[in-house]
């Protein structure tokens, strides 16, 4: 890829090009911008790659005028589990979670590390009950996975909260806003998943 720069001034006999070769330059910069948004433990994309997702996740609602849902999981205990068996065995849990995550995802969907122990799983065009079945088959999923640490069996669970919506171009609201009502919803419901008692999944 080259890059054409003319110089303002007008020289004896026209004007100066410059010429330089950026398709390095270019490069470094996807890869940088790659870097920026993954988790480097769990492999995951992170945070920052879901904001940058959001809009095009409303375009795709608005679209579609389809359901859209939203999952917050928190791993249970995670700082006693941390505390009990180390920081690896932390790791190694979170790891396994991003890779069952992963593994649970449609093409559409979207899932990242939203940063510690919590996860973020957005779900266009699923419906309540479809989205809260999912969110229980990788509870017992992740719940059954038994690890051995230094000889100890390990196994650990998660509670999360699940929201779901149908974007109403409507509305006085605007997209966003109903977004934000949506991840509200979803916290919501996992705080009172955390509340009764862990390892459980709730509808907000
Ligand atoms: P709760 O069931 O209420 O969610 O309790 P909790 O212990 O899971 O929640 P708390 O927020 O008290 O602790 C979260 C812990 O997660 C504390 C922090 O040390 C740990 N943690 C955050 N990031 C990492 C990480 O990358 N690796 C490991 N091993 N631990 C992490
Ligand atoms: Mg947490
Ligand atoms: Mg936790």
């Amino acid at each position: 890829v080259l890059e054409m720069e003319i110089s303002g001034a007008k020289l004896m006999n026209g004007y100066l090009a410059t010429f330089i070769d950026v398709t390095k330059r270019n490069t470094a910069q996807r890869e940088l911008n790659r870097i920026a948004m993954m988790d480097n433990l769990t492999k995951l994309p992170n945070r920052m790659y879901i904001e940058s997702l959001r809009d095009r996740f409303l375009a795709k609602l608005k679209r579609d005028q389809g359901f859209g849902a939203y999952m917050v999981i928190d791993l249970d205990h995670f700082k006693q589990l941390n505390d009990l068996y180390g920081h690896f065995a932390g790791d190694h849990l979170l790891v396994l979670m991003g890779t069952l995550l992963d593994e649970a995802c449609r093409s559409q969907d979207c899932a990242v590390r939203w940063g510690g122990e919590e996860f973020v799983w957005l779900l266009p065009n699923a419906d309540l009950t479809t989205t809260l079945q999912r969110a229980e088959q990788l509870r017992c999923r992740f719940t059954a996975e038994n690890f051995s640490w230094y000889g100890e069996q390990i196994s650990a669970t998660f509670s999360a909260g699940c929201s779901c919506g149908r974007l109403d171009a409507e509305g006085s609201l605007s997209s966003k806003q109903q977004l934000l009502l949506l991840l509200q919803q979803a916290d919501d419901a996992l705080y009172q998943a955390k509340q009764q008692g862990r390892n459980r999944v709730m509808a907000g």
